[in-house]
């Protein structure tokens, strides 16, 4: 019973010392490319209005903020036709942070509404993921977190 007790007691020691090492952040779920991937779009943060994303680049490792990380976006236009003016690069500043502007996209067959983007930064692992905007939603705030090296 004793050995039992210490056993426990111990094993709550080892959780609590693990959680109070350097904050962790998940790594954010990656998703399909989709056949529609070009690279060496144009920098830019505007490529159209109607729905705003902002949000940090953030490290697994301590949930850092990661400055100068490289988002590359393409999405549909309103009728679900993907068009090279609604293609984008642009950079995290020195907190991380970014802000994307583009048009509402549109529906395709087979697929929901939705705005691909593929995330690099130096040490980590590229991130290639997608956003679902809810019908008639304006602004979206997210994070992605990427998977150090
Ligand atoms: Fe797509």
């Amino acid at each position: 019973m004793t050995r039992v007790v210490l056993t426990l007691a111990l094993s709550l020691v080892v959780a609590a010392a693990a959680a109070a090492q350097s904050p962790s952040c998940a790594p954010t779920k990656p998703d399909m490319l989709g056949p529609f991937y070009k690279p060496d779009a144009p920098e830019r943060a505007v490529t159209g209005h109607g729905l705003v994303v902002n949000g940090t680049v953030r490290s697994t490792r301590g949930c850092a903020a990661l400055p100068g990380a490289r988002l590359e976006w393409w999405s549909a236009d309103g009728r679900g036709d993907y068009q090279d003016e609604l293609r984008a690069t642009q950079r995290t500043g020195g907190e991380g942070a970014f802000r994307y502007e583009t048009v509402a996209p549109g529906r395709y067959p087979g697929r929901p509404p939705h705005l691909h983007v593929k995330i690099s930064a130096a040490g980590h692992r590229t991130l290639v993921t997608q956003l679902y905007p809810r019908d008639g939603q304006r602004a979206i705030t997210t994070d992605f977190v990427l998977v150090a090296d």
